[in-house]
């Protein structure tokens, strides 16, 4: 058909079917950003045979193009999974397990400490959607079978819970569900999939915020749904085509061009905030470190079971004899740490939360703020807490 554009007399319709390929055989290392709403059959029969959920073929952008597809293959490898499905963030990837796996009738358990706007979705499938939602303990365990009924189809786990940081014991609650038929889903972001294996400790879903490490540039929004089970991928394929769930082509190359060094960033930041852990923990103005590789962190020996590595995130409870204006002074007051929701990017962050409101229960004292330890100098960071705390002692 490229021949005929030589007889063409329209300027667009010459430059639209204008003969030129390029030659084959080109070789880079970077992957090829193949841009696709529409995809291209060489025949009517070739787009009747081919299926949507055959990831073997291409039939329209919504459901990948060679970009995507190999993003999807490397991070299924990484977790040790079969299956792969990419989302626009987290939270949506989120939303499409609960929107694949759960309908009115159901009920679905969820960890108290669970990342806040999962919560969120959760309340809303509740309050609209005719679904059962039950928050549990975090650290429950094996005693989750206690409150598995006959409808609950779905139980959330996050390793650890985002905020509080507790490690819960991921094998005791998937024996218990596996024992009922029930799916348990995981919010595997905090280790990248890289500190826990999902799959060998029972889980039948991991989620990924791939906004977090897997993006390390603090600039993608993007979730991932990794799984074994071909009817499970299925389930959640059909959920994610009712929702048009697309993602973008250049958002996806980023995250493939920075998936080479995911072990190396991870084991950085891994490295540098146990050491900053390790030192705000003989800190007096500090009353408990939440980092799962210390004993303060509740679910401590199961970390040293389960996982392999920690990553950059952790919380500290201040002394409660400081005020929350203090805490509040103290973050203000940092210089290399900034103020801003996320992690997993170079830069280091810093945020307080007010654990008590988005708890059903809590507690314990003291102020809660949360650190993300990015690449910087390990030394450089702890001047800075150093001097900010000095900053927060002078103000009332
Ligand atoms: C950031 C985050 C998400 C959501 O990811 P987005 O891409 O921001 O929607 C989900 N779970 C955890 C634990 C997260 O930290």
């Amino acid at each position: 058909m490229n021949g005929e554009s030589k007889k063409l007399s329209g300027f667009t319709s010459r430059l639209l079917h204008h003969p030129y390929t390029a030659p084959a055989g080109f070789s880079a290392f970077p992957e090829a950003i193949h841009h696709a709403s529409t995809v291209l059959f060489d025949s009517v029969a070739a787009m009747r045979a081919r299926s949507w959920q055959d990831k073997s073929a291409y039939t329209y952008g919504l459901h990948g193009t060679p970009t995507s597809f190999t993003l999807e293959a490397r991070l299924a490898a990484i977790e040790g999974g079969q299956h792969c499905l990419l989302a626009p963030s987290g939270l949506a990837a989120i939303m499409l397990v609960d929107m694949a796996l759960l309908s009115s009738g159901d009920d679905v358990l969820i960890p108290d400490n669970v990342y806040g706007p999962n919560r969120e979705l959760a309340l809303w499938l509740s309050q609209s959607f005719g679904i059962s939602v039950r928050f549990y303990p975090p650290l429950i365990g094996a005693d989750i079978a206690g409150l598995i009924q006959e409808n609950t189809k779905l139980i959330w786990t996050e390793a650890p819970g985002s905020v509080s940081m507790e490690v819960p014991d991921i094998p005791a609650i998937c024996a218990a569900a596996d024992a009922r038929g029930v799916l348990v889903a995981l919010d595997n972001t905090w280790s990248g999939g890289i500190a826990f294996q999902a799959f060998q400790h029972g889980v039948d879903i991991s989620m990924q915020a791939l906004t977090k490490y897997q993006s390390g540039g603090s600039d993608v929004l993007m979730g991932a749904l990794i799984t074994r089970d071909k009817d499970l991928n299925q389930r959640l394929q059909m959920a994610h085509m009712r929702l048009g769930m697309g993602v973008g082509m250049d958002d996806v190359y980023l995250i493939l061009r920075n998936l080479p060094t995911l072990k190396l960033r991870f084991e950085a930041h891994d490295r540098s905030a146990t050491e900053i852990a390790r030192w705000l923990s003989a800190r007096p103005e500090i009353h408990k470190v939440l980092h799962p590789a210390l004993p303060d962190c509740p679910g401590h020996d199961i970390w040293k079971r389960d996982f392999t590595g920690a990553g950059g995130l952790f919380s500290v409870l201040f002394n409660p004899a400081f005020s929350e204006a203090q805490t509040d002074c103290f973050v203000e007051s940092l210089h290399l740490f900034k103020i801003g929701f996320s992690w997993g990017g170079a830069h280091s962050l810093c945020v307080p939360y007010r654990i008590r409101q988005m708890r059903s229960q809590w507690e314990e004292q003291g102020n809660l703020v949360r650190f993300n330890i990015g690449l910087e100098e390990t030394e450089d960071l702890i001047a800075d807490i150093e001097q900010a705390l000095g900053k927060m002692k002078k103000t009332g």
